[in-house]
């Protein structure tokens, strides 16, 4: 999103100051000028007698080439709650937006005639704020972006002199509004706030759609999102206060809780607990068991890795683990022998667990599958996973309530046998190149195995048909510039050692497994998100960490997708 934004454009010079003089005196209430004044009477659809100045022998479909239509710049319609809702569509000129209050908003209806308010130029840096104005501030309320895209003058080649003219004919490419449009001053073009008061209308263009309402389209074209949902949990706050290129202020998602590790007594505690004992950890207290038994045999070289090791690694990386896991049913891989000898997956909560771990009833569940799932949310109930012997953590990819919808689109860079790392490497760069240029954000991280995945996070609304066949999409096209390294068979057997690029995980109930769970092999490695261009170091490896070594990586590194969790972000169509 961030490549949107500030592109380069002439010094707005003087242009802002009508923005700035609002800015420094509008802090005690929104003033005049954001404020849309509609005259009693003024009706959506043009009334009898209203001119639009439509020159005679105007086309509808002009000729190529007749208005020379060269991209002017970007365009942006802000749907805004203020003291009164209206959209702002902002057309990028000569280093500024010049701007429109739309009542009623932009439509594609070729008969209607909306009010729009010419309001004073707006910074670029405005060009894709979402979220809220502090109430009392110039424009006070919640904004979305509505819609964007690019915008070219039609008939005109300077469009600044075609606004001061009063008649703007134009073209948007977005991904709600599309067509030629125009925008014209009225004759009576002064309403009662000195405004101007102007009309848009869409010609009856191929893009027309006759009776088309963009309340009935109410979602954010950069997150998703609507704007209660914004209002709600806003992203970012738009400080009018302060110059343009400080204005904005990034929120953190307020909706993943934050989590503290345990203290140093803590796990001091666990160190010098025997064989087993009762850990207190977070007011909460866990019965552990055989905890020098071995769970990982050594690596060559290493020490064997036992549960009191896993223990202290989910009860140190929780803080880290846990926004992937809370609020979701969970899978366990447990090997409850060692990840030498057989593992088998469990999902029904033991009648053993402790009373304060939570549970989720499925209510969608037939008859002899899993009722209730058990629900990762506090560092105790992490430690209780460490000891039940559950070495691999696969948390369900949507979230409670609705299970029906996943929070991100799965993409699995699968090795075959004949697949080697170098292999998975190559693919996951394309998966990135791919992605760059769709602006989609995501991270990859490394499976602890052979694998590489790339999590994509995605708005709500989305079904798992829906990211699986968006996923799928852009792996065959992936596929398809490495035909020697991928095979679209089923069966593993049919396919010849190579990758798979694996959308299915996308449905309800499968699962990948958690970034930082432990992985069943010898020295415990650990699955890790890393930063695309991690790709590009030699050093590279799906299992180079393992849980005696995550803990300094984190420190030093952070978590690249730990930053997108709960990201409202719109998968783009292909
Ligand atoms: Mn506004």
């Amino acid at each position: 999103m961030a490549s949107r934004r500030r592109k380069a454009g002439a010094d707005p010079g003087a242009k802002l100051d009508p923005y700035r003089a609002k800015r420094d005196f509008g802090v005690t209430a929104e003033p005049a000028g954001e404020q849309v004044h509609e005259p009693a009477g003024e009706q959506v659809h043009e009334p009898a007698g209203e001119q639009v100045h439509e020159p005679a022998g105007e086309q509808v479909h002009e000729p190529a080439g007749d208005g020379a239509s060269e991209p002017a710049g970007r365009f942006v319609v802000q749907r805004h709650r203020a003291t009164r809702l209206h959209y702002d569509l902002r057309l990028e000129v000569d280093g500024v937006l010049a701007s429109w209050a739309v009542p009623k908003g932009p439509t594609l209806d070729p008969k209607a005639r909306q009010l729009a308010v010419h309001v004073e130029d707006h910074p670029l840096e405005y060009y894709d704020f979402e979220g809220v104005i502090p109430r009392g501030e110039y424009g006070g309320g919640d904004v979305i972006v509505w819609d964007w895209g690019t915008w070219s003058p039609a008939k005109a080649s300077d469009p600044a002199k075609a606004i001061a003219a009063g008649e703007l004919h134009f073209d948007l490419t977005g991904e709600k509004l599309a067509g030629r449009f125009v925008l014209i001053r009225r004759d009576d073009a002064r309403g009662g706030g000195g405004k101007e008061q102007w009309l848009l209308l869409h010609k009856a263009d191929e893009h027309a759609r006759p009776g088309w309402d963009p309340e009935d389209h109410p979602r954010s074209v950069r997150s998703g999102r609507t704007n209660d949902e914004v209002a709600a949990a806003p992203a970012a706050l738009w400080r009018s206060d302060l110059p343009a290129d400080e204005a904005e202020q990034r929120l953190a998602p307020p909706t993943v809780p934050v989590w503290e590790p345990p203290t140093a007594d803590e796990l001091a505690a666990l160190d010098g607990l025997g064989a087993a004992g009762r850990w207190e950890v977070q007011g909460l207290e866990v019965k552990l068991t055989n905890l020098d038994k071995v769970l990982f045999p050594a690596l060559p070289g290493g020490a064997p890795v036992t549960k009191r090791d896993l223990v202290r690694h989910h009860a140190v990386l929780a803080p880290r683990m846990l926004p992937y896991l809370y609020d979701r049913p969970i899978n366990l891989n447990r090997f409850p022998n060692g990840a030498d000898k057989p593992g088998f997956w469990h999902k029904e909560v033991p009648s053993h667990a402790p009373s304060w771990l939570r549970r989720w009833h499925n209510e969608s569940a037939d008859e002899g599958d899993t009722q209730w799932y058990s629900v990762v949310d506090s560092v105790a109930s992490l430690v209780w996973m460490a000891n039940f012997g559950a070495l691999e953590l696969h948390p369900w990819t949507s979230r409670l309530p609705d299970v029906r919808q996943p929070t991100w689109a799965l993409i699995d860079v699968d090795p075959g046998e004949r697949s080697t790392f170098d292999d998975v490497v190559v693919l996951s760069r394309l998966y990135r190149t791919a992605l760059e240029h769709l602006q989609v954000e995501a991270a990859p991280k490394v499976t602890g195995k052979r694998g590489i995945q790339i999590w994509v996070p995605i708005r709500d609304g989305y079904t798992f048909d829906d990211t699986r066949a968006w996923v799928e999409s852009v792996s065959r096209a992936i596929g398809a510039t490495v035909p020697d390294l991928v095979s679209w068979e089923w069966q593993r057997d049919r396919r010849g050692g190579l990758a798979r690029l694996d959308y299915t995980q996308n449905a309800i109930n499968k699962t990948l497994v958690a970034p930082f769970s432990a992985r069943p092999a010898p020295g415990a490695p650990v699955s890790v998100p890393i930063r695309w261009e991690e790709l590009d170091d030699p050093d590279l490896r799906p299992d180079r960490w393992t849980i005696a070594t995550v803990a300094a990586r984190v420190d030093e590194a952070g978590d690249p997708l730990g930053e997108l969790v709960g990201r409202q972000q719109v998968l783009p169509p292909l």
